[in-house]
Order: C-alpha cells, then sequence, then structure tokens
C-alpha cells in the first residue's frame, strides 16, 4: 500500500473546495468534473488556514495549522492528486452536464455556434450545432481531439480508485493505493 493523501476529518462535509497554489492542474479537472473549486496562486497561508469548506494542499504545515477539513496531498503525481480528491470528495471521475469551466470555475450554457463565428474557427461551427460557452468568462468549448485525452485520464482515474481505499488512522484518514 502506498499513501497518497492525509484528510481530517474522514468525514469532510461538500461543499466549496479551496486548492493551494501550485495545485492549478487539480482545479482545472475537478471544476471539469463538476466541483465548485476556488483556485488563486496568491492565496496566503492565513487564509488558507481560516477558510472554511475543504482545502486541498501540499503543504504539511498547513495542514496541522487548520481545524477545518483539509486534505494533505502525500505524491507529485498529478493523477494521484484527483485520485485522492475525488476520494474524498466522494465524487466518480465522470464529465457530464454539471461540468464547470476549468478556466475560471463558472457554469457552462449551451450555445447556437453559430452564435459564435468569429470566435471559434469555422470549422468547428460546421461540425458542431452547439457548444458550451462560460457564462463568466464567455470561453467557448467543443468536444474536440483533445477529449479522447480527456477520457483516458478518466479512464485511468477510475481504475486507480478501484484500487485505493480511505483508512482511519487516528483523527484523520489516510488515503492508500494497493499498486502504483
Ligand atoms: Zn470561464
Amino acid at each position: 500500500m502506498r499513501a497518497i493523501g492525509l484528510v481530517k476529518p474522514c468525514e469532510v462535509t461538500r461543499g466549496i473546495v479551496y486548492v493551494d497554489s501550485m495545485l492549478g492542474w487539480l482545479s482545472r479537472w475537478l471544476r471539469m468534473i463538476g466541483v465548485m473549486t476556488i483556485y488563486r496562486d496568491d492565496f496566503s497561508d492565513d487564509e488558507l488556514a481560516g477558510l472554511g469548506g475543504l482545502v486541498i494542499t501540499r503543504d504539511r504545515g498547513l495542514f496541522n495549522r487548520r481545524r477545518g477539513d483539509t486534505l494533505l496531498l502525500l505524491t507529485d503525481n498529478h493523477v494521484h492528486w484527483l485520485v485522492a480528491s475525488l476520494m474524498v470528495l466522494n465524487v466518480k471521475p465522470i464529465i457530464g452536464d454539471n461540468s464547470l469551466c476549468p478556466v475560471c470555475g463558472g457554469r457552462l450554457i449551451k450555445v447556437d455556434s453559430r452564435n459564435a463565428a468569429g470566435e471559434v474557427p469555422v470549422n468547428v461551427i460546421k461540425r458542431n450545432p452547439t457548444l458550451l460557452k462560460c457564462e463568466s468568462c464567455g470561453k467557448y468549448y467543443w468536444v474536440g481531439s483533445h477529449h479522447r485525452g480527456i477520457g483516458r485520464t478518466l479512464n485511468m482515474v477510475n481504475e486507480l480508485i478501484s484500487k485505493c481505499s480511505i483508512k482511519h488512522n487516528g483523527s484523520e484518514c489516510l488515503v492508500s493505493c494497493l499498486t502504483l
């Protein structure tokens, strides 16, 4: 077994997730999966220490300082970050209708692709009658070749989750996995 995360308390309250600086990759994936995630690369330790909601960090000192829900990631592996976070949040690695904008976390709405003329390539408009548009930052999304890469990562995450477990370790819980 290899530990990839340490969480306190074992049962986290679902709510807003705050992601520590250096974990921007994780914030984009959590948003795509539909988890409301706040990420800034300039959160101070004092700010993060006092926040309600779940704070995800790689900083052991911050983990020790915090009273509220906190997940400490114990690995450099990005995919394992996502595995540990989704297990703690009890969320499946699926991108569905509640997907949020990976860039800003805004809500995505379906729009007629013709409204995006001039803002996305012409062949994208031809191939997709509808696009997704972020209500907050205005960015457009569509199913492209990168989606296959996203699917592969989500499958990998799904398989890893089946090999990992959350076990009590005093007042904290350890997220560990069989073969990594
Ligand atoms: Zn956005």
